[in-house]
């Protein structure tokens, strides 16, 4: 899996970053990206990667503030001229979302060519998209902000060839079909199979935050824990850590010093305000641990599968 950033702006574009939108790419595993938010510029973002928005069967956006949201109609519309005809998508969002879309596609006089799906999350809800479950948190900000934990599922482990052969189970195409079985029988003998696999790979955690105040929650804490990747917001890169709280954002140390009780990967720091220059970036970069990422418009990350 990766996770590719479009907009690592706060609030409005600059030159240099879009306003929110990011990409976790599932193709190797189940053949699709998860769109998180969309902001303007979206289109034109995506245009610059390998993403195609037909493969983007799942959208889940954080909240309706416009630098979150505003490219979401442009992009529905487009995703039909794209090969995206009717191939479903699902849009998960904060209640109004689908007013919001409905009409601003009816006063457009749009009309999209594939099924359209809306889920209103709330908080603590659970969905499954093809073997993946994905939670919502909600988060402390000005309106409702939501996090969505994705969370892959674990792989079997490999098969023991050792222990099959020396049952007597010569190598061949036998192997693969005990694999995919429960049970499998041979010489009068029932077996199970999971006696034969190695320990099962756990699959990979992503939690992707809305604007958020930083959050102390310990059941918040322990829906992250042991996240491959998080990203975090941090509009507050040096101090302010009061001026944050107060205007419902985080301050980057302040995060980090919450997250210091759990256990983690990577973390990505986005939603980056433009009162940052890049001589600030530098110094600030400069302070960070190695597994900690400052983000920028078309950040690639690499979530690798951490075998036990
Ligand atoms: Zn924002
Ligand atoms: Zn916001």
């Amino acid at each position: 899996m990766k996770f590719t950033v479009l907009g690592s702006g706060a609030g409005i574009p600059s030159r240099t970053r879009n306003t929110q939108s990011y990409v976790l790419d599932a193709v190797e595993e189940i053949n699709q990206y998860f769109l998180i938010d969309a902001s303007e510029g979206l289109q034109h973002r995506i245009l610059h990667t390998t993403v195609r928005p037909s493969k983007i069967k799942h959208v889940f956006i954080t909240h309706l503030h416009g630098d979150h949201l505003y490219g979401l109609p442009g992009f529905l519309s487009s995703r039909a001229h794209q090969g995206g005809e009717d191939i479903p998508l699902t849009v998960y969002g904060p209640p109004g979302l689908k007013e919001w879309i409905d009409l601003t596609l009816k006063t457009s006089n749009s009309h999209l060519n594939y099924p359209i799906q809306y889920i209103e999350v709330s908080h603590n809800d659970q969905y499954e998209v093809e073997g993946f479950t994905i939670d919502t948190y909600l988060l402390e900000h000005t309106i409702d902000s939501y996090m969505y934990v994705f969370n892959e599922p674990e792989k079997l482990g490999k098969l023991n060839t050792d222990k099959l052969k020396s049952i007597g189970i010569k190598p061949g195409p036998l192997y693969k079909e005990i694999k995919d079985s429960v049970t499998f029988w041979h010489d009068g003998k029932t077996y199970n199979t999971k006696n034969f696999l190695s320990a099962p790979v756990p699959g990979r955690k992503v939690a992707v935050h809305g604007d958020t105040r930083v959050i102390t929650q310990p059941d918040y804490l322990s829906l992250i824990d042991g996240s491959d990747l998080i990203v975090h917001e941090a509009t507050y890169l040096d101090g302010e850590i009061e001026k944050a709280h107060m205007y419902f954002h985080s301050e980057i140390q302040n995060v980090l010093q919450n997250f210091s009780q759990i256990q983690y990967q990577k973390i990505l720091f986005s939603h980056i305000s433009n009162r940052y220059d890049e001589e600030d970036m530098e110094i600030i970069k400069g302070r960070l641990n190695e597994n900690v990422f400052i983000a920028h418009d078309y950040l690639e990350i690499t979530i690798p599968r951490i075998s036990l």
